[in-house]
């Protein structure tokens, strides 16, 4: 599961002062430098861990410790704040547009977990809030990623609009969401195409596809395991094409999880679900409190 590593690391650091009498800078400097090693280890990205540090340093030292807490459960809690500040804050919540359909667009390079997370949010989506969404398959160039996404449409009993691959993916794109009006639908969700590395060519039709139908959501699917490269991905895609959110997958395997904790400082999006394995149901909304709380033990 990610973060053991990470999470076992700050516990027995934070541990070590508990029970002296108060926050003193020296015992803040030892345990920041192994909160650093820490971070770092777990691949968060460099200039996150200086700033994370920085600005827990900044609030620990000389903080008054609360009657209830000893000085080390006190710095525990400024850890604890400033990860979830970290990890975004606020749950974000996937868009509800005024006029259905809402409209999403799924992007992220082959492999990541595109796909299989279109049928999941779709089918979380059906489970938790009762809706009623269409699944389009749009990725064209992948042989069997629209018999991949009917599979799972059947599976889930969920619809799933496709042209075949022979029609540009901007008019299955636009034909989806007429679909969608039509039989009330009141999401769809586009399944793209991905590459392996990004190009020009995908970032131009992605560009089409979100001329064309006006995406609310523009989601991208980024593999956890992969770590910095996933916030470079995310980075890249968020230039070109302006996402609203991020989707990290694959958070069961042995993923280290810096991709989650540098995510949102580095651009700035939010975090809005995440994968947990390859079932159908192993997707969770994104909880930066929870997760801050799990890394902490
Ligand atoms: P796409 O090319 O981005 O559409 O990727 P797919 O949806 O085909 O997924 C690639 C592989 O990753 C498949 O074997 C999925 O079952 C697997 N996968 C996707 N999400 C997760 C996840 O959260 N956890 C695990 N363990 N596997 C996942």
């Amino acid at each position: 599961m990610a973060f053991e590593g990470l999470a076992d690391r700050l516990q027995s650091t934070l541990q070590k002062i508990r029970g002296k009498g108060k926050v003193e800078e020296a015992d803040v400097k030892v345990m920041m430098r192994e909160v650093r090693l820490a971070l770092l280890e777990a691949d968060v990205n460099f200039k996150v861990v200086k700033d994370f540090i920085k600005k827990v340093s900044e609030r620990a030292v000389g903080q008054e410790v609360l009657k209830s807490l000893t000085p080390g459960q006190q710095v525990v809690k400024v850890v604890n704040e400033e990860l979830t500040a970290l990890l975004g804050g606020e749950q974000s919540k996937i868009a509800v547009s005024s006029r259905p359909p809402t409209v999403v667009m799924m992007v992220g390079l082959q492999g990541a977990g595109k796909t299989t997370t279109s049928g999941k949010l779709a089918n979380h989506l059906r489970k938790k809030q009762n809706k009623k969404p269409l699944m389009a398959a749009a990725d064209i160039y992948r042989p069997a990623a629209i018999k991949q996404l009917e599979t799972l449409g059947k599976q889930l009993d969920m619809p799933v609009f496709s042209l075949g691959d022979q029609i540009s993916p901007v008019e299955i794109a636009k034909q989806a969401v007429q679909k969608a009006k039509e039989d009330h639908n009141d999401y769809v969700f586009i399944d793209t195409a991905g590459r392996l590395h990004i190009d020009e060519n995908l970032m131009g039709e992605l560009k089409q596809v979100k001329e064309a139908v006006k995406p609310d959501e523009i989601l991208l699917v980024v593999d956890s395991m992969t770590g910095q490269d996933a916030v470079n991905v995310a980075e890249s895609f968020n230039e070109q094409l302006g996402l609203t959110g991020v989707i990290l997958t694959k958070l069961d395997g042995d993923t280290r999880g810096g991709a989650a904790l540098s995510i949102k400082a580095v651009t700035g999006l939010p975090i809005k679900f995440v994968g947990l394995g390859e079932k159908m149901d192993a997707i969770e909304p994104f909880h930066p409190d929870r997760m801050a709380s799990r890394i902490l033990g």
